[in-house]
């Protein structure tokens, strides 16, 4: 029950066009691999297939099969991987599972991130408690089996009709081998009408020749055939029209349909996709394959609305996003296409400035942010870019720009506080200066005896009780939220005291630990800092209320400041 958003109604209205039926069917399920190159978005055909038959009325997940030997990408750096996506029940996860919820609206779980990292894990603690004796355990069939088992582990749970797995990587990839050669056995292991193989490739137009070039992608499917998966449809990124010539050649080469070809092209928005795949079938395949008789048409009326404020914005707004990882767009995720969906529900168009906080320093943070609608400071951690954060901060209390701080950014903006307000000139995080005389950002009590790193911050959701009357509580119009976390650092009760005296409100507290959850400056038209990081749960269908308000106050100051 609660793996559904608020929109369970709607779901489960879907739920009941199929489960409730004259026939109960096998849950099926969808492997999705990729050739040529990496990047081509296996995630968001995932997720745009999903959508779909979601949209007519299957129940549907999607999980994630990563080939690194992390145990998950928590460990990770930003610039490695992208950003690091939480799920409500505190996985520290790929930032696809962050496309999967954006384009269902459905939560993901623990089981929907699987590394090579947990699958070796897995075996070898098997290995040591005996379960193998007397047998050499070996990558066919221990490895696999354990693969093939968490594969199926969604679907066995009777939630869903369909399970889709993106593969990541590329074909021909040594670490992803074992996760092809378990797909291959599934071929054969599950009936044939509940397994489908889609593979995602390359068909790259060479502008010399003025053509479109199949080669690649037939290579890449003759390597997935060599390792003994028969793709059942493939889908061709590119970025010019695909004729029915092209689809005829890549059908005779690689043994599909020619309707099973499907054209990708370049889409302005990711969230046209779910669009383009209905136009060119892809759902339709599938439940044909899947013997499925669905003759509905996708219900796909709110996602059609969004599409289309996004598309005919009314107003524009620019908002910084400083932070420390700007260089690589994925870093900040889930915090961009908050804005996306933010913006549509406001029929504004956003436009985010991306500042590298470690640039900022007291003689250029004007020129920086003086076209600033909004200043949103992005979480992080450890010391770099810090005191640029702290000056982007001041412009923004100074100047009454919106600003809105997620986990490190509301941290920053107490210290911020604290130190231009107060007086407390040294006053710090203990991430950074242990030390500190003025500690207002401290390890949290239970954090402090651990030594392991991985999984171990606070994760994923917890509640948060706001009080009545203040910012907070007029966004969210209720008393009672939970939003995710990822942190081991956090506001030090002790000089709460002080800091209300002084004018801000802690308007959000955890009502078991009385750990401070949002800050806010009733003194000023939009300040808010929130500990959590609301970004993980703003899908396309449910935009999340800070952002929209944020989105909404700046293009109020923009106004204003016309005015
Ligand atoms: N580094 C800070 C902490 O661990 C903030 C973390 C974050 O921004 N996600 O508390």
């Amino acid at each position: 029950m609660n793996f559904y958003f608020c929109n369970t109604i709607i779901c489960f209205t879907f739920v009941s066009r199929y489960n409730q039926s004259d026939f109960i069917m096998n849950t099926k399920y969808v492997f999705v691999s990729g050739g040529v190159s990496s990047s081509l978005g296996k995630g968001i055909i995932s997720a745009s297939l999903a959508k779909l038959l979601q949209a007519r009325g299957l129940r549907v997940t999607i999980q994630k099969f990563d080939p690194y030997i992390n145990i998950d990408p928590g460990t990770l750096n930003p610039y490695e991987h992208g950003e690091c996506y939480v799920t409500e029940d505190g996985a520290e996860t790929d930032l696809d599972l962050g496309h999967y919820e954006r384009f269902l609206g459905v939560y993901t779980s623990k089981a929907n991130n699987v590394t090579t990292g947990k699958i070796y894990r897995t075996v070898i603690d098997k290995e040591r408690e005996g379960a193998y004796l007397g047998k050499t355990v070996q990558i066919i069939p221990h490895i696999t089996d354990e693969i093939k088992r968490r594969m199926l582990l969604l679907g066995k749970t009777g939630r869903y009709d369909v399970v889709i797995t993106e593969l990541g990587g590329t074909v021909g990839d040594i670490e992803s081998l074992p996760f092809i050669e378990a797909v291959r056995q599934l071929q054969w292991e599950l009936p044939e009408e509940d397994c489908i193989t889609v593979h995602l490739t390359l068909v790259p137009y060479l502008s010399a020749a003025k053509e479109l070039k199949t080669k690649p992608t037939q290579h890449s499917v003759r390597m997935l055939q060599q390792y003994g998966v028969q793709p059942d449809i493939i889908v061709c990124r590119t970025e010019h029209p695909i004729n029915l010539d092209i689809k005829r050649k890549v059908a005779l080469f690689c043994n599909v349909r020619p309707e099973a070809v499907i054209e990708s092209m370049d889409a302005s928005s990711i969230y046209e996709v779910p669009i383009n795949m209905h136009k060119e079938r892809l759902d339709e395949i599938v439940l044909r394959k899947f013997n499925i008789k669905n003759d509905v048409e996708p219900n796909l009326v709110t996602w059609k609305d969004f599409l289309v404020k996004l598309k005919n914005p009314k107003h524009e707004v620019d908002i910084a996003l400083v932070g420390k990882y700007v260089e690589l767009q994925d870093a900040y995720k889930s915090i961009l296409e908050s804005f996306i969906h933010a913006g549509a529900a406001n029929e504004c168009k956003v436009y985010v400035h991306s500042i590298q906080s470690e640039n900022i320093t007291d003689d250029n943070v004007t020129d920086y942010l003086k076209n600033m609608d909004g200043i949103l400071v992005a979480p992080g951690f450890g010391e770099r870019g810090l005191e640029g954060k702290i000056k982007a901060i001041h412009y923004a209390r100074e100047h009454n720009v919106p600003f809105f701080g997620i986990c490190l950014g509301m941290q920053m903006a107490v210290i911020e506080f604290a130190r231009n307000v107060l007086g407390m000139k040294d006053a710090m995080s203990t991430e950074v200066l242990p030390n500190t005389k003025t500690p207002i950002i401290d390890l949290m009590e239970d954090q402090k005896a651990l030594t392991v790193k991985g999984g171990t911050m606070r994760l994923g959701a917890y509640s948060c009780r706001i009080a009545e009357g203040t910012l907070a509580y007029k966004i969210y119009g209720t008393t009672d939220i939970m939003e995710r976390h990822r942190h081991r650092y956090e506001f030090n009760n002790k000089y709460l005291g002080v800091v209300t005296d002084a004018g801000m409100v802690a308007s959000g507290k955890n009502p078991e630990s009385g750990l401070v959850e949002i800050m806010e400056l009733p003194s000023h038209p939009f300040f808010i800092g929130v500990q959590f990081h609301p970004e993980y749960k703003s899908t396309v269908e449910k935009p999340q209320p800070i952002f929209v308000a944020f989105v909404k106050a700046a293009s109020i100051y923009k106004d204003a400041k016309k005015k």
